[in-house]
């Protein structure tokens, strides 16, 4: 599957300290192979990579990311712009009934989707009426009594008086309805073809300008790949439509449709339908379809953390001292790295679910959140100046400092052993440009 797939290429990365230009290509070439596979478009598939190149070319250093983290946020972050960024809300009318009508090829799932969609507006408050306009297909009007009557939602059908046998009259009765009994969305379900017919397009046409819909969805099986997106504009150039309805999601390994058709028709898709009961249905986030396809959970949220322990202008801070802008590096600035690495140690756990996570997994994977409580014991027992210059803590100075902190001198010497290599390992990066690990941590 693409999540398979883009895992695969982010454990290539893992370890690297910085990307190539190599490293970017090859990466690159992985995921358009992993996104052709799942089906995605090929201009899409062109769009999206050039995208990611772009982006991971002018990627600052960071030091809460490792590059193989980078990558996957990047992936994350532009696979979330073309499902189409935020969450396209339903718009309903300021006044009278709202009226949401769909439209889509027979076996699309309209019918289904129209009592799901009525659940959720009950859910959501609203009283919607649902209208059976598909008078094509035998048992289509009994299949949406059927289903509303599950979901516990009228449905207005054709009968004697209101337009038998005229699915335009049927609508624009069931307007006439709403406003009667005071429903307020009501849910036009449409007929649809095996294929795209100039005739169903007219009815859809008819039904469209008889009920003035606040909303057209297209609906559409997500199952049939990039035949969904011949279907997307044929609707488009036909009936025109506000926003999409992706069924069958649960059938979808591929997830080829969700990632092209928003780009494809510029329209966003609103819900998601995922299996035949009545409540596998949902707003589409784009944030959520991104973290399923790359199948790590919720990444964005994962990545904030990360970003937010390792506070940001303390590294900037850290690392201005190093190049001598800031003053010499000490044991406080130390210690107040540590600190910063006791924060994201604490999110251990979190982070051994990403993959390619690297270097710094390893480190966390060691870690011991105890072994900071001990460094930081010892030059709490160091005087500031011991602390601004470590370099005059001699035999003396580091028996006095092991009594007060309750360690032994091993301990003492380890740790300012430890600290000289770290500063010396900062040093390097500092020129060198770049955070290779967690200083101060065995790695
Ligand atoms: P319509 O012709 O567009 O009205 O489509 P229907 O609502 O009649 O659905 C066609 C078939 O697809 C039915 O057997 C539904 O049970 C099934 N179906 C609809 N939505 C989903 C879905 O999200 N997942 C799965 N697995 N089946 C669905
Ligand atoms: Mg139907």
């Amino acid at each position: 599957t693409l999540s398979d797939r883009l895992a695969e290429t982010f454990k290539n990365l893992r370890g690297k300290g910085r990307l190539s230009e190599a490293d970017i290509d090859a990466t690159a070439r992985e995921i358009r192979i992993a996104l052709l596979e799942a089906d995605v478009a090929l201009p899409v598939v062109k769009d999206f990579v050039a995208a990611v190149k772009e982006r991971a070319r002018g990627e600052e250093v960071s030091g809460a990311l490792n590059p193989a983290q980078q990558v996957v946020k990047i992936v994350n972050d532009e696979l979330v712009t073309i499902l189409g960024g935020e969450t396209r809300r339903l718009r309903y009318a300021k006044t009278g009934p709202t009226v949401i009508m769909l439209a889509g090829l027979q076996g699309a799932g309209k019918t289904t989707l129209a009592a799901k969609l009525a659940l959720w507006l009950k859910e959501q408050g609203k009283s919607p009426l649902l209208v059976a306009c598909d008078l094509q297909r035998p048992n289509a009007v009994q299949q949406l009594q059927v289903n509303g009557d599950k979901v516990g939602v009228p449905v207005f059908a054709p009968e004697a008086g209101n337009g038998v046998g005229d699915p335009i009259g049927v609508a624009r009765a069931s307007i006439e309805e709403a406003k009667r009994k005071l429903y307020d969305v009501v849910v036009v379900d449409t007929a649809g073809r095996l294929g795209v017919d100039s005739e169903m397009m007219a009815q859809a046409v008819g039904i469209r300008d008889a009920v003035q819909p606040d909303e057209v969805l297209f609906v559409v099986d997500a199952m049939i790949g990039q035949d969904a997106l011949t279907t997307a504009q044929a609707f488009l150039d036909g009936v025109g439509y506000d926003g999409v309805v992706l069924t069958k999601l649960d059938g979808d390994a591929r997830g080829g449709a969700a990632l092209s058709i928003r780009q494809v028709t510029g329209r966003p898709v609103m819900f998601a339908s995922s299996g035949e009961k009545m409540t596998d249905f949902d707003v589409f986030h784009p944030d959520r379809m991104a973290s399923r396809i790359l199948d790590m959970g919720d990444v964005m949220t994962l990545i904030e953390q990360a970003e937010k322990a390792f506070d940001q202008e303390q590294a900037l801070k850290a690392a201005q001292k190093l190049s001598g802008q800031g003053g010499e590096f000490t044991l406080d600035d130390f210690l107040e790295q540590m600190q910063q690495i006791k924060k994201l140690g604490s999110m251990t756990k979190i982070l051994k679910m990403l993959p390619g996570a690297g270097q710094i997994r390893e480190q966390l994977e060691n870690f011991d959140e105890r072994e900071i409580d001990r460094v930081e014991a010892v030059i709490r027992s160091m005087t500031p100046a011991e602390r601004d210059n470590p370099k005059i803590i001699d035999g003396s100075r580091r028996a006095r400092i092991a009594k007060g902190s309750g360690r032994t001198v091993a301990d003492v010497n380890g740790l300012v052993d430890r600290f000289f290599e770290a500063r010396k390992m900062m040093m390097q990066m500092a020129k060198g440009g770049g955070f290779g690990g967690v200083p101060g941590m065995p790695g």
